[in-house]
This record gives structure tokens, C-alpha cells and sequence, in this order.
């Protein structure tokens, strides 16, 4: 077909659509943006790398407890099928294990393995959400009454600061996701506007869609191309604070619970899998091996979150996290971050910032010194949270000391 014929098909095509050539080129700048880079060939690579064992027991165990995961991967003896396509039954590719069909496990050489100490050790420390003047916009800020404003964006950011000072003084390499309360994507709301539209088949609910592309997907999307171009990580800690949903978010008030967990990537729903580039994307994690690391890294600073802070676990109802232990210290769960960034990632999530335990203490963000809370003299949040991720790490690079 001529250059100009095609140009004609494509204006046409367009035309049925109901767009113009800067809408389209809004939604095709938008879906870059906010799809994967990977492709299946990207498995190839992993042919004979890990043992049938090693599979199947990561599916099971980590990655899909809870769903029918063998629809789209059909294990034998001497390999597995991998379904690519949107449905079962069309596309598959084959990759085999590695050795014989006995029971090897832990064929893929871990980055992690035998490391000791933290010269050299990469982190990276991804501050949750982005705060500043986009913490209402990304539902992370609140106030209560006339009480002081609490943004996580900033705590976290304050958080992540702290411990790469920390492991930099160790001789780890640290980088942050995430520099200032500002975002790494260069995309706003407005540059989702037209793929917000074409999702939802019209502007009812749009305006909210497209918010959410550009400060949690993009965003995060942007993210992981920053620790991929820094050369991936040998671990990744996504720094949070939980809270709960407010029971009437017109009048917010603090409630009398508190707790704390620590999630690694896994739990895939049914849902999940049968997306071809999240079940891609499992499957690159699972030959790299990265939840043995998440496991391990997760255990230590469980131990190390529960000493400091002393809080019971958490509870998730909704089936979307499988617990990994008895009190509900440690979950797997299927997050967009921990899916995609270059590395074995652990999510932190202690205290409930809407708690009245914690609210006062956590607004008032980083300070040196004690302050006094509820009759009590304690550090700054930040520096307690930094205390116990240190304590966690020296567990694991330097055996405690
Ligand atoms: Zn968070």
C-alpha cells in the first residue's frame, strides 16, 4: 500500500472514531506511557533455567495461592506451557526446566545469594504516593477538625531520605524513586483525558480515570523506567503508612486502631492472570527468583517492624491479599510497583496514620529530637520508621551488627 493510501486509511479509521490527529496523538503518547515494554520474547532467555519443583511450588505458594493459575500454564514433566494469548487454548509457548524432572530446586543464580554485608549492596527506596500539593489530589492528605494536615507523600519521602543517608554511610549504593513532592512522570491528568474517555465510553467518570492514570499508573510506570535505567535493584523497599477508609470521608475522624504488615508481590486473582502482560510479568519475577529474596528481606523486617512498634498485624476482607503468616504480619499481593520495578520489592506499611494513636505524631512530620505525644516523649516519626528498616537490614547484610 502507497504512503498516501495508508495515510487516507488512517485518517478514515480516525474518523470513525470521532477523533482528530492531536487526540490521537494524546492517546498514543498516553498509552506509551502507561503500557509494559515487555514482550514474551522476553522469556526466552529463561529456557532450562529453573526446576519443575522451584515452579510450581513459587505458583502455589507466592504468586497465585488462591487461583486457578494451571489454565494458563499447563506444568509436565520436562516443562511448561505457557499460554500468551487473552484466552486459553491459542498462542503458547514451551520453556523447559532445567536438570532432570527430580526435585531441583533453585536453578536460577540469585543475585542476593551468599551476600554479605553492605558495600555495593543497590537500593532503591521508593517513596509512596507524591505529596506536596498533590497529596489531595491522590487522596493521600487529610485533616481532621481544625488539626494539622497529614500528607503520606511527604512522611515517606522524609522516610526514604533518612535510611539512603543510612545505607550510603554503610557503602550501599542508594537511589530514591522519587526525589521532591513532585512527580516523576512528565504527563498530567489532562494527558490522559482522551484515554480515559475511550476506556469508559464516554466523559461520565473520566475526569476521576484520567487523575488516577497520571498519578498512580503513570507515575509509577515512570518509576520503574528510573530504577531499570539506574540498572535495577538487588532490593526495593516501597515506603508507605497505612490508614483506613473514613466511615463518612465528608467529616473525617480518627479511629482507635492501629496495626502494621508488610506485603510481597504475589496473590494473583483470576482476573489478573487472564491479562497476558500481568502474566508476563509474574512469570519474569518468578524465573529471576525475586520472592525468595522478597521472602527472605520480608521476614527480617516483620521481626524488626514488630519490635519497634509493637502493633498486631492486619487484615485484609477483600480476597485481594493472601497472609503468608499466622497474625497477619505478612501478605502477598498483586501491586502494580512490585510487579514491575527491576528487583525483588517489600512494601512497609506500619501504623494507621488515621488512628488516634498515631495522627498528631505523624502530622507532625520529620523533626530532630523528642516531641511530646499523649503525655509521651517520642523521635519523629521518620526517624523511627528509619530505625527499624536499619535494624531489619543489619540483620540480613551484616548479620545483626
Ligand atoms: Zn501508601
Amino acid at each position: 500500500m502507497g504512503c498516501g493510501m495508508r495515510f487516507l486509511l488512517f485518517v478514515w479509521l480516525l474518523g470513525g472514531l470521532g477523533l482528530d490527529a492531536g487526540e490521537s496523538r494524546d492517546l498514543e503518547r498516553a498509552r506509551r506511557a502507561l503500557g509494559s515494554e515487555r514482550n514474551w520474547g522476553d522469556l526466552a532467555r529463561y529456557d532450562g533455567a529453573v526446576g519443575r519443583d522451584f515452579f510450581v511450588e513459587a505458583m502455589e505458594r507466592t504468586y497465585a495461592p488462591t487461583a486457578d493459575w494451571r489454565r494458563w500454564m499447563r506444568v509436565e514433566a520436562d516443562g511448561v506451557w505457557i499460554e500468551t494469548g487473552e484466552e486459553p487454548g491459542g498462542e503458547r509457548l514451551f520453556l523447559s526446566f532445567a536438570g532432570e524432572v527430580s526435585a531441583r530446586k533453585a536453578e536460577v543464580e540469585l543475585p542476593e545469594a551468599g551476600r554479605k554485608g553492605f558495600a555495593g549492596l543497590r537500593v532503591v527506596l521508593d517513596p509512596g504516593h507524591i505529596g506536596g500539593r498533590w497529596g489531595p489530589v491522590e487522596e493521600r492528605s487529610f485533616a481532621i477538625g481544625d488539626g494539622p494536615l497529614l500528607q503520606e507523600g511527604d512522611l515517606t519521602l522524609a522516610v526514604a531520605k533518612r535510611i539512603a543517608l543510612r545505607l550510603r554511610e554503610l557503602g550501599a549504593e542508594a537511589l530514591l524513586a522519587r526525589e521532591t513532592a513532585e512527580p516523576v512522570t512528565a504527563l498530567r491528568a489532562e494527558d490522559f483525558w482522551e484515554e480515559a474517555k475511550a476506556r469508559l465510553g464516554g466523559e461520565e467518570g473520566a475526569p476521576a480515570l484520567a487523575e488516577r492514570l497520571f498519578y498512580r499508573t503513570a507515575e509509577i510506570r515512570e518509576r520503574a523506567r528510573r530504577i531499570e535505567a539506574w540498572g535495577g535493584a538487588d532490593l526495593v523497599l516501597a515506603i508507605h503508612i497505612n490508614a483506613s477508609g473514613f466511615e463518612d470521608p465528608e467529616r473525617p475522624a480518627l479511629h482507635g486502631g492501629n496495626d502494621a504488615h508488610v506485603l510481597v508481590h504475589g496473590c494473583y486473582l483470576e482476573s489478573e492472570l487472564a491479562s497476558p502482560t500481568q502474566r508476563l510479568e509474574l512469570l519474569l519475577r518468578l524465573f529471576e527468583g525475586y520472592h525468595l529474596e522478597e521472602g527472605r528481606v520480608a521476614r527480617a523486617l516483620v521481626e524488626a517492624m514488630r519490635e519497634e512498634t509493637g502493633l498486631p498485624g492486619y487484615r485484609y476482607e477483600d480476597g485481594n491479599a493472601f497472609a503468608l503468616d499466622e497474625e497477619g504480619y505478612l501478605w502477598a499481593r498483586n501491586l502494580l510497583a512490585s510487579r514491575i520495578y527491576a528487583g525483588p520489592v517489600v512494601y512497609l506499611e506500619p501504623w494507621q496514620a488515621n488512628g488516634k494513636a498515631v495522627y498528631e505524631w505523624a502530622a507532625a512530620g520529620d523533626y530532630e529530637g523528642l516531641r511530646e505525644f499523649d503525655g509521651e516523649l517520642r523521635p519523629s516519626l521518620p526517624t523511627v520508621y528509619c530505625e527499624f528498616v536499619m535494624a531489619g537490614l543489619r540483620e540480613l547484610y551484616s548479620g545483626g551488627e
